[in-house]
């Protein structure tokens, strides 16, 4: 099999409606993660070129905030035309630097779509509400109104949805929007830019940004930008959410998980196995969402041999092999990351029933390949258990009720996404009710949102109060101003008065 790509050369900043070539001196490159080859190089970008996203954001906004709302949505409609007229190129374009299969790509950019088709509904979202007479004679009502320049730092892994996230929302609200993608797969979110400008979006409205920890600092700092979203790690998301606060800019951190997924003894055994398999090695496991500890209750723990063939049957490959079941690691370093933690895993104790650190796909000797891993013996101290792996590797554990699951899941500090496999309607309500972690699935292994509610992570998987896309979203894109009014035809009272209640 080969797999086909396309060399993009050197990119350019998306600045003001169009392509910005950069002057920096600094480069990245991107690369194809089958075989290392070089598919483009990203500038990062300078102090003035970050300044000059900002700015021309910022005058940007100033005359789209007067753009009414049913015009703004009307883009979003276009956009939404529009990304499903390129839906296969974007998915193309994606899995060229992601390594993920087509049609995985493609779900990666349908995800997205999903949220501009939120984004279309913008009118009736941002009203506000109203009361007459909240005292003698005296109306109240309140305005949703954008922000001024929000930004969005995005991580390698869902480079068409999670941007799509936040600027289509950021943008329908009247905001500008500076968005600096992940250095490792820039080519994606460089085409959403460019159809976002062909929908009717003004030059401005949104810039893109390349680089790293530099040019996200300028961002954070800078005092024109009012809102950060951010999707990483979560180191990298601590510190951006401490920046952004400490320069009183309002914050949304979304990073890291640890997805359990229970299996109760009365679970329907083949689709418990075959949902494991998907979510557990699904995209290299390189989702925040992906299942990475399967825990069985009491006799499921049978089933776990059986788990081994399947995964056992399960082979990655290149994005355009339609037999691939996913693709490789993103580069080189995660690959031996994830090798190093599942050797660490051996060395802990925990029993290594598939071990995918000796992966081969023929052609493909240099790819950063690792194969499906299943562990079992696995114990809440083991750093495989501890750490996020980020890649196709599944651990094991055993307990003997539904109260000790609840209770290993609780304590894990992160609270991202699970889910239950049950035919009990009594334990799927207490494992609802009961479980800290905010994307609960019952009978399905990626409890990833709709768009009309939001994206709901916990505990140590999230930094901030108001969440992604969704009304949540909206409410973290604008500010809302109250009036109390009073008019008089008759009867004007006289005299000050001295308390804080209205007459
Ligand atoms: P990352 O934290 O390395 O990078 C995310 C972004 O931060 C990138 O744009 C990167 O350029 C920038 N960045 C990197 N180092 C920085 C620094 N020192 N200072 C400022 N900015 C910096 O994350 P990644 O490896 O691209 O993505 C994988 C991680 O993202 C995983 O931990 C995964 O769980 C998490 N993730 C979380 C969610 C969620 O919704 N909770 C969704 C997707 C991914």
């Amino acid at each position: 099999m080969t797999s086909h790509v396309t060399l993009y050369g050197d990119l350019p900043l998306y600045i003001n409606g169009g392509p910005h070539a950069s002057t920096t001196e600094q480069w990245i490159e991107v690369t194809n993660p089958a075989d290392q080859s070089l598919l483009a190089r990203a500038p990062k970008a300078t102090a003035e070129e970050v300044e000059l996203a900002v700015r021309t954001a910022h005058d940007a906004y100033l005359l789209w905030r007067e753009v009414p709302a049913p015009e703004r949505a009307r883009v979003m409609f276009n956009y939404q035309h529009l990304l499903k007229v390129h839906h296969d190129e974007l998915a193309t374009l994606l899995a060229q630097e992601t390594g993920k299969n087509f049609a995985d790509a493609k779900g990666d950019v349908w995800r997205g779509i999903e949220v501009v088709e939120q984004a279309c509904g913008i009118a009736s979202q941002t009203m506000g509400e109203t009361m007459g007479n909240v005292a003698r004679r005296v109306d109240g009502h309140s305005w949703v109104q954008p922000l001024g320049v929000c930004v969005g730092i995005t991580p390698f892994n869902f480079p068409a949805m999670i941007p799509l996230w936040m600027f289509p929302l950021a943008v329908a609200c009247g905001n500008g929007f500076v968005l600096k993608p992940s250095e490792q797969d820039p080519l994606t979110p460089m085409r959403l830019a460019e159809l976002f400008t062909e929908a009717g979006a003004p030059a401005g409205i949104l810039s893109v940004i390349h680089g790293g920890a530099e040019q996200v600092d300028a961002i954070l700092i800078h005092p024109d930008v009012k809102a950060v979203s951010f999707v990483g790690s979560a180191r990298v998301g601590a510190h951006v959410y401490r920046t952004a606060t400490e320069n009183l800019k309002r914050a949304q951190c979304f990073v890291g998980a640890k997805n359990h997924m229970v299996i109760m003894p009365d679970a329907n055994k083949g689709q418990v196995l075959s949902n494991l398999v998907g979510a557990g090695v699904g995209a290299a496991g390189q989702r925040c969402m992906a299942i990475s500890v399967a825990v069985f209750v009491g006799s499921a723990r049978d089933w776990i041999p059986e788990l081994a063939e399947a995964f056992a049957a399960v082979r990655p490959g290149v994005w355009d092999d339609p037999q691939a079941a996913y693709g490789p690691l993103i580069s080189p370093e995660a690959r031996v990351r994830v090798e190093n933690l599942i050797e660490a895993g051996k060395q802990e104790g925990a029993e290594c029933l598939l071990d995918g650190t000796l992966c081969e796909v023929a052609g493909y000797p240099v790819g950063n390949w690792v194969g499906p891993t299943l562990f079992r013996g696995v114990t809440a101290q083991m750093g495989l258990y501890r750490q996020e792996i980020f890649g196709p590797v599944l651990c094991c554990m055993e307990v003997d009720s539904l109260d000790e699951a609840l209770a290993l899941i609780n304590s894990n500090p992160y609270g991202n996404g699970t889910s239950i496999f049950t035919s009990c309607g009594a334990a799927a309500r207490t494992f609802r009710h009961e479980v800290a972690v905010g994307q609960v699935g019952i009978n399905v292994p990626i409890p990833v949102p709709l768009p009309f509610f939001s994206f709901t992570g916990w505990r140590g998987s999230f930094y901030g109060d108001l969440h992604a896309y969704g009304k949540q979203a909206v409410r973290f894109y604008t500010e809302t101003k109250t009036v109390t009014e009073r008019w008089f035809d008759e009867d004007i009272p006289t005299g000050p008065n001295m308390t804080i209640s209205l007459r």
